[in-house]
């Protein structure tokens, strides 16, 4: 491809730098030998139910490391992939991986997995993931399917089908990053998910009393709805805090657990334990 020269430093992601777009171009081959090279993987974040204090789901998040072994962030390489794509069989990858290395063997209740609108809008998609229950032996009631408000989709009539099987499978579906995009409030109107999650903005702007309104504000908004409020980025026992007085239902954050690998849960019987993974072997 043609591109204009200039600059050199592409320390910000920019989509006109040319260093960037071969970066881009490089990440686009990456992603297509991914799955077989061992290069994706999956860590799992806790998310925690605030009244009980019990880990009652994990998100799953996608990593991805180059053949150096430096690691790639999503918010680089997720656009890639759905815009080449990669999403869809990178998408089928992570759910199968999800019943297999976690479902399948330990006690998470419930995980939840980011499913890009792209593979929503692919036909045939519940028909796979349906498949992926089949043959790991797991009860759709393990999983719960996180979509992004941010992105633009049209709300095609067969994205609202595809949601609906989904849902007869036992899939709970989740709206992710509540807050942030203008499409919001219309999906509330559309979907009935089964818990919002809040964007992490509204809580690190809540030092400020029109912060703390606001975040108040979206929590009655979207409580009076009937769905479960959870808050994602809680970083310190303030905002903590602050989730207990304002009734939070669950909470994730960094305060409650980073992401980690499956080998690092060991969840036992008591779920209330932070992931082994978050405690050093002596
Ligand atoms: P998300 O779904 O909103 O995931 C939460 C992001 O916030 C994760 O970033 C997580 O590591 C980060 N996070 C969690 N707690 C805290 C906290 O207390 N403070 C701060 N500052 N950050 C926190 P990550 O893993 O880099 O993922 C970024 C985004 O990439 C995700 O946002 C999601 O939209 C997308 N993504 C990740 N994995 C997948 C995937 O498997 N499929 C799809 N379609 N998208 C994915
Ligand atoms: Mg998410
Ligand atoms: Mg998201
Ligand atoms: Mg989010």
């Amino acid at each position: 491809a043609a591109k204009a020269s200039g600059r050199n430093c592409a320390k910000v992601f920019d989509p006109n730098d040319p260093q960037t777009s071969d970066e881009s171009e490089n990440i686009a081959a990456l992603l297509k030998i991914a799955t077989n090279e061992d290069l994706v993987s999956l860590v799992y974040q806790p998310i925690k139910n605030v009244t009980t204090g019990r880990v009652e789901a994990v998100e799953a998040l996608m990593r991805l490391r180059m053949l150096d072994g430096t690691a790639v962030p999503p918010s680089l390489f997720i656009p890639i992939a759905e815009r080449t794509g990669a999403i869809i069989d990178l998408g089928r990858w992570a759910i199968r991986t999800v019943c297999r290395e976690l479902l399948a063997h330990d006690h998470v209740p419930v995980v939840s997995v980011n499913v890009s609108p792209i593979q929503l809008k692919t036909p045939g998609f519940a028909t796979s993931v349906a498949a992926i229950l089949g043959e790991t032996g797991v009860a759709g009631g393990r999983l719960a399917f996180e979509i992004t408000e941010g992105l633009e989709m049209e709300m095609h009539s067969d994205v609202l089908r595809c949601i609906s099987d989904l849902e007869t499978l036992g899939i709970r579906i989740w709206l992710d990053d509540f807050g942030t995009g203008f499409a919001g409030l219309s999906w509330l109107r559309l979907i009935d998910f089964d818990t919002v999650k809040i964007d992490r903005s509204f809580l690190h702007d809540c030092s400020t009393p029109k912060g703390k309104a606001m975040l108040k504000d979206i929590i009655g908004l979207v409580r009076n709805r009937g769905h479960k409020i959870l808050v994602e980025g809680v970083e310190t026992e303030e905002q903590m805090a602050l989730m207990r007085e304002f009734r939070i239902d669950h909470v994730q954050g960094f305060h409650v657990g980073r992401p980690v690998p499956a080998e690092s849960y060991r969840v036992s019987a008591g779920l209330e334990q932070r992931p082994a993974g978050l405690v050093r072997p002596a």
